[in-house]
């Protein structure tokens, strides 16, 4: 699919939207999900490259229902370190310590060792009410009355935004999409310094592609559009290393975890076509983030 240069591309491309919205819908997610701006994170942030080990934590931390603070993503030149950052419960921006546990490193889980994911977890809110609405969209569309995840699939998407905060409070603001609930979500959003922020565990489902939320791990990365092509968004987050790095050792990960063949690592754009795509109710995905060919660059260097 290509990417038409409207302002409802932003909305077509952006994971945070999934529906084929009107054109003012499409426009509210434009100027909140998927609008460029500065990266408050950036300024922050290090290289990954600093960061020689780092423990996955795959359970979530307490909710507090609060955006993260760009604290949360502050990095370490600290070799052979674990931290894990949780969001600070403050609504603001403003910086707060995160809790550092550089001096008591704790051995990565099997799986994790050299992987050098920088993991930080900023769980969006899903409590019982939202994981109930999760259940009834999959009896639904998949005619499972579950909101567990069985991940046999990984989903590349692009945020459409400059900011993972901006996925964040789109994820977690729980808005009906397609007039259905839960919101739009992804377990993952991996920001421009290759920061992986863990936004809901892999045991439940995210709304992040039609046919496939039952069975796909949704990876959102962050990259504006700024008025070019989905092409031209992927191309540069495969020319940013730090970034594209920590995706593919996100996937090589999740991969091994789960046995997921490369194949099976496929983009958005794509959903449609996959073996597993289901969807009960006729709905389609129709947008067009992670081209096949730009899934097939990731995926010659996984
Ligand atoms: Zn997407």
């Amino acid at each position: 699919m290509s990417a038409p240069r409207t302002p409802a591309t932003y909305a077509v491309a952006c994971g945070a939207a999934l529906a084929s919205a009107a054109a003012t819908f499409a426009m509210t997610l434009a100027l909140t999900a998927c609008s460029p701006g500065p990266d408050p994170t950036a300024a922050t942030v290090t290289s990954s490259a600093t960061v020689t080990s780092t423990a996955t934590v795959t359970s979530p931390s307490p909710s507090t229902g609060d955006p993260p603070s760009t604290a949360a993503t502050t990095t370490s030149t600290t070799s052979a370190t674990t931290r894990v950052a949780t969001p600070t419960g403050t609504p603001s921006a403003t910086a707060k310590p995160t809790r550092s546990l550089s001096s008591a490193p704790t051995p990565p889980p099997a799986g994790a060792s050299g992987t050098g994911i920088q993991l930080t977890q900023n769980p969006i809110p899903y409590p019982q009410t939202r994981q109930d609405q999760m259940a009834a969209y999959s009896q639904r569309h998949y005619g499972i009355a579950s909101s567990a995840l069985t991940p046999k699939v990984i989903v590349l998407h692009f945020t459409a935004g400059d900011s993972w905060q901006g996925a964040w409070s789109t994820f977690a603001a729980n808005t009906s999409n397609r007039g259905e609930y839960p919101g739009t979500c992804a377990h993952y959003v991996i920001d421009y310094a290759g920061v992986v922020h863990q936004l809901v565990p892999l045991t439940l489902q995210c709304r992040h592609t039609i046919g496939l939320n039952h069975v796909a791990i949704g990876i959102e990365i962050v990259q504006s559009l700024q008025g070019h092509s989905s092409l031209w968004a992927e191309q540069q987050i495969l020319g940013r290393p730090a970034q594209v790095n920590a995706a593919l050792a996100l996937v090589r990960q999740l991969q091994a975890t789960y046995g997921i063949a490369s194949s099976d690592v496929i983009g958005h754009a794509t959903a449609n076509s996959h073996r597993l795509f289901l969807d009960k109710q006729g709905w389609t995905n129709d947008h067009s983030d992670w081209s096949a060919a730009s899934v097939a660059t990731f995926r010659s260097r996984l």
